[in-house]
């Protein structure tokens, strides 16, 4: 008989809140971004003006995004040094923490694919994506040629990750029309088809967070007993098995693929334990006794 997540929930010692602790954290940081965007317009208090894209904080630090500067030189266009400095900033934030922490702890279309996930593990509906995993970085270059061929953010006119975030600072209904699509995509189309196929974002940022210091590492896999609650969570499943099965102590416990998101969903739904937060150099394991299984698809 198949174990669920649900019925592992209730064997667990471990409360709800232990269970959903990185969960409601990353819904806590997506919240609290939006409000610090919008205490201005609502409340007339500018700490953060500006959006996602390009923002100063207390009139004083100047953020940006990479992706959108990086497309803006390729376009040919000039950039102040507020705006340089705003993106380096940032882009050192996410070598520290992971690239694809963009992803899981600040876009909001996050909160719609989470969503999407859980029904679909919740109504079993198996349907699988059309796509390769690698259209993403296709569409990525095609952004850059894009932006190269007509010297201005093309991409940023149908960029549905933009959209939403501008839509929702501005109260567009736009916003919610983009996040319900991605939502639908992603309940019937594929398991992840927005995030882990085709956004171009996600793929930047991966290759951003190509050295990110911050990672997961699956510490204590000796005690794996497989029963796939994070394969079946994970919004990047194919980035567990090497860290996890890895069979002697050459092979590092520590999640290393791009594709990662830091998301922290591994580490609260596995009741073993094996997932923790590190750093990339940290490859210590406890006993590592040889997993030699396949993980069942
Ligand atoms: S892959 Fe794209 S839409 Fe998905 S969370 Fe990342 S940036 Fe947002
Ligand atoms: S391996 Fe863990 S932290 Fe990384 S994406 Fe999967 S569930 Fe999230």
């Amino acid at each position: 008989m198949q174990i669920t997540s649900q019925q592992h929930l209730f064997a667990s010692k471990r409360s709800w809140i232990q269970h959903h602790k990185w969960l409601l954290l990353r819904r806590i940081s997506q919240l609290s971004i939006f409000c610090l965007f919008m205490s201005g317009p609502w409340f007339d208090l500018w700490i953060i003006k500006g959006n996602l894209s390009s923002s100063l904080t207390l009139d004083t630090l100047p953020l940006s995004d990479p992706f959108i500067v990086t497309q803006s030189l390729f376009a040919g266009q000039l950039l102040t040094s507020v705006t340089l400095t705003g993106a380096l900033i940032v882009t050192l934030f996410y070598i520290f923490a992971g690239g694809r922490v963009y992803c899981s702890w600040l876009c909001p279309v996050n909160i719609a694919t989470d969503a999407s996930s859980w029904l679909r593990k919740k109504f079993r509906i198996k349907s699988s994506s059309l796509f390769a995993r690698n259209t993403r970085y296709w569409l990525l270059f095609t952004a850059f040629v894009m932006a190269m061929i007509t010297g201005t953010l093309s991409w940023e006119l149908i960029n549905p990750v933009t959209l939403v975030q501008r839509g929702l600072i501005s109260g567009l209904w736009i916003s919610a029309a983009i996040m319900f699509a991605i939502f639908l995509f992603d309940l019937f189309i594929s398991r992840n088809a927005w995030c882990g196929h085709l956004c171009p974002v996600g793929a930047f940022y991966s290759l951003l967070g190509r050295l990110g210091f911050i990672r997961v590492s699956a510490h204590n896999r000796a005690n794996c007993n497989d029963c796939m609650d994070c394969f079946a969570v994970c919004p990047e499943e194919q980035v567990i098995k090497p860290a996890l099965r890895g069979t002697d102590q050459l092979i590092s416990p520590v999640i290393l693929d791009i594709n990662c998101t830091n998301c922290g969903r591994c580490i609260d739904v596995c009741n073993k334990s094996v997932f923790k937060f590190t750093h990339r150099f940290n490859h210590n394991t406890y006993v590592n006794k040889p997993l030699n299984q396949e993980p069942s698809q």
